[in-house]
């Protein structure tokens, strides 16, 4: 790999390929929204209230923030969405981002659907994985209960052992199609349990090759002792590792919870701190390549780089195929496609789902934008380089 030159995230003619003018003039004016607070703050819950009483207003929901964001309502309807990632390289994770819900009917429905996110990647090269949340498929309190040792009473055994049903249905189905499949990572005082259950079937499906992988937030203090802790053990016990690496979303929450309650925060005092423990845990999975397979979910340039760098001293190809990045659709698009237009491994996250009941992923997208540091910002600024630079070409 020597003399492999370092990747570029400058180049805006690659990162935008996919959008026409309009598109981008779009897109300019969405991250422009979210650099004002009170829009990010009032209006997912307004375009809520206004969809759910039937207000006309689906059309413009539909060709602003949900066609930047969203690949459709359906698996088909994201067919052409994929297959413009296909054509630059890039895979694409179904995810159906659907959030919030609470009865069984609905846990039943989305298995089915995450079951129809496995069947499709199952069939086509353009899809390099697939994707769940845990609280898509089971209630959160029944998992805090577990999280925190409490006993359950019989009703809630039985909602338990048809959660821990379908968390094993979806891994044995990835497993026989050959499907790698992420599992999300959510808050800290549910992830000891997801944890538990993501191990035990990497402990089952994980055997000869890398199918199920866990998601470790190095926003969180102690994660690097985790996965120390899951590498002894999966050497011990003789199965592999997949990993998906990201910093984690729930920031916020996590704070508040942690000073309402009184415990001890446990996310890192600084973003220096998380940064750092990104880049170890990054390291780690290079130190335990043999028996790892890789997927750094993040936005930052400077971790993707790392990884650009580990596998160029590592004299491992920029696509060897245990080293994948991810990013969300419609954001960092000059990380992805000029990783993709390198050679290097890339995915992008495709949410889809009814446009109403994927309001709070779009406002979680919203509020992100708004609150990372310089995020929205640095979006507009290289859209607006962009369009520049067609106007010149013209
Ligand atoms: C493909 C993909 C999959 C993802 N899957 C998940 C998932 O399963 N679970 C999940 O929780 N998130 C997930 N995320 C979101 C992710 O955790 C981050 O919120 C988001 O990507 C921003 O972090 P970054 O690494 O891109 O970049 P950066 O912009 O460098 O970092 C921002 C992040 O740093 C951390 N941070 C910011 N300020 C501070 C501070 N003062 N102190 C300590 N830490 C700080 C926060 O985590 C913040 O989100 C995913 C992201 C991607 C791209």
């Amino acid at each position: 790999m020597e003399g492999k030159a370092p990747v570029s995230f400058e180049n805006t003619e690659i990162a935008f390929k996919r959008y026409s003018d309009k598109e981008l003039k779009m897109a300019k004016m969405l991250f422009g929204m979210f650099n004002f607070k009170p829009v990010v703050r009032f209006a997912p819950p307004i375009t809520s209230f206004a969809l759910k009483i039937g207000l006309p207003i689906k059309g413009m929901v539909r060709a602003t923030i949900f066609e930047h964001f969203c690949g459709g309502e359906s698996i088909n309807d994201c067919d052409q969405s994929v297959r413009i990632l296909h054509e630059n390289r890039i895979g694409a994770i179904l995810d159906y981002s659907v959030e919030g819900e609470q009865d069984e009917e609905d846990f039943v429905k989305n298995f089915h659907e995450i079951q129809g996110t496995i069947d499709k990647a199952a069939d086509s090269a353009s899809y390099p994985f697939a994707v769940f949340k845990p609280t898509g498929i089971g209630r959160f309190s029944i998992y805090e209960k577990v999280n925190t040792g409490l006993e359950l009473n019989e009703k809630e055994n039985r909602e338990y052992d048809s959660i821990k049903g379908r968390f094993k249905a979806l891994c044995q189905r990835a497993h026989d199609k050959n499907v790698p499949l992420f599992i999300d990572a959510e808050e800290s005082w549910v992830q000891d349990c997801f944890d538990a259950l993501v191990e035990s079937m990497m402990e089952e499906y994980n055997k000869e090759q890398v199918i199920i992988f866990n998601t470790v937030q190095l926003y969180r203090k102690g994660r690097i002792d985790y996965m120390n802790g899951l590498y002894t053990r999966a050497k011990t016990k003789g199965f592999k590792v997949g990993l998906k690496l990201v910093r984690g979303a729930y920031m916020e929450k996590e704070r508040e919870r942690a000073l309402e309650k009184g415990y001890p925060s446990p996310i890192q005092d600084t973003k220096a701190d998380s940064d750092k423990d990104y880049n170890r845990a990054v390291e780690l999975c290079f130190e335990h390549k043999e028996h790892t397979k890789v997927c750094v979910g993040t936005h930052n340039e400077d971790s993707a780089l790392l990884v650009v760098k580990l596998l160029n001293e590592n004299n491992l190809k920029p696509n060897d195929d245990r080293f994948w990045f991810a990013q969300l659709y419609g954001m960092s698009d000059h990380i992805s496609f000029n990783l993709a237009n390198a050679g290097y491994n890339v995915a992008k996250y495709l949410p889809y789902g009814p446009i109403v009941s994927v309001l709070p992923y779009l406002s979680r997208r919203a509020q992100e934008n708004s609150s990372v540091a310089g995020q929205a910002g640095r979006e507009i600024s290289l859209i607006k380089k962009e369009l520049i630079r067609r106007r010149r070409a013209r």
